[in-house]
């Protein structure tokens, strides 16, 4: 069966950044639901149409993957906001990844790029921004989604949802 939108696809996958290998499938393939949004938009267009069994190796590029670097997301943040009981936090550290809320209430996850006596600099660009990705695998299986899975917007069963 062809990958296209509204079906379930387990597939297993080496992802290489800058010829290191950061990131691949364990003994269980990764399930997913096709069209979806849930995988970055080059991955899914470059399955798209692939069967199961098919081996695939091939390269995404940052805007149709984690996006380009964004100097405006690198930001120098009061340092009163890390401070607890008049004290810096101790997670506030250099290469520390911390959670923060903006003004919306919506979590962003940074990095601590620099610490100066006034200033926490933190860097809220997604870790592989600007990144070409370099992805090959091959497809495991390839179904139709069920009606409950697609109004859910993801998978049940093996590999997804247990509910
Ligand atoms: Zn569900």
């Amino acid at each position: 069966m062809q990958i296209k939108k509204d079906t379930v696809v387990a597939l297993h996958y080496v992802l290489h950044v800058d010829g290191d290998q950061i990131d691949a499938s364990q003994d269980q393939a990764l399930v997913y639901l096709h069209g979806h949004g849930m995988m970055i938009p080059g991955f899914e267009s470059k399955l798209e149409g692939m069967n199961d069994g098919d081996k695939y190796d091939f390269k995404v590029s940052p805007e149709n993957g984690y996006g380009e670097f964004r100097e405006e997301l690198i930001m120098d943040l009061n340092k009163e906001i890390f401070l607890v009981d008049g004290v810096m936090s101790t997670q506030v550290f250099e290469g520390a990844q911390l959670q923060l809320s903006n003004q919306d209430g919506q979590p962003m996850v940074g990095v601590v790029t620099k610490l100066t006596d006034e200033h926490v600099q933190m860097d809220f660009n997604h870790q592989l921004a600007g990144k070409e990705l370099h992805f090959a695998g091959n497809i495991e299986s390839v179904r139709e989604a069920t009606e409950e899975e697609i109004s859910h917007g993801h998978v049940h069963g093996p590999g997804g949802h247990q509910h």
